[in-house]
């Protein structure tokens, strides 16, 4: 994906659109990995007008460009503010569930499970990934086996949850 391509549609889009609703954060995802314009159009129009959908997509656009993420996702957008006992966020390009499961015995450990999405089984079977949080620290590292890789996790209030990143290893 060129991200200085999308930059430059974005800012000669900047004019003159009638303001229509938000874009969900997935319609906004989709058009940035798909570059779809005929879909991508409306949603350029409303981000020249929506600073706050401005603010996601440039967001979105520097998650991806940091690397060569197969799949991000941004819990905050969720509404989840900490992971409390249980976490469960949904990647945005729909292929992974990130899940965050607490100890019960012990409060700083916990379970973290990367669930491929039931369409993804197949072809993502056998793939080695990472993933990591927003300070890119490496929460999980395995090979997707019966569509889940599983790692238990220390210091988990020091998780920074706004971001996670899934990225092959
Ligand atoms: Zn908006």
């Amino acid at each position: 994906m060129d991200t200085e391509l999308f930059r430059r549609i974005w800012q000669t889009h900047i004019e003159n659109h009638e303001h229509g609703g938000h874009p969900t954060v997935s319609e906004m995802y989709d058009f940035l990995i798909t570059g779809n314009l005929s879909d991508g159009n409306s949603i350029l129009a409303h981000l020249s007008r929506c600073s706050v959908c401005r603010a996601e997509f440039h967001k979105m656009l520097e998650a991806l460009k940091e690397t060569e993420a197969l799949d991000i996702a941004l819990p905050q957008l969720a509404g989840t503010k900490n992971i409390g006992g249980f976490l469960k966020i949904d990647t945005e390009g729909g292929k992974y569930t990130i899940i965050i499961q607490r100890s019960l015995k012990e409060k700083d450990i916990g379970m973290i499970t990367v669930e491929v999405a039931e369409n993804y089984r197949e072809k993502l079977e056998g793939d080695a990934i990472i993933l990591e949080d927003r300070k890119g620290r490496k929460l999980l590292e395995g090979t997707i086996v019966n569509g889940q890789v599983s790692q238990k996790v220390r210091d988990l209030e020091n998780i920074d949850i706004q971001r996670f990143k899934i990225r092959r290893r």
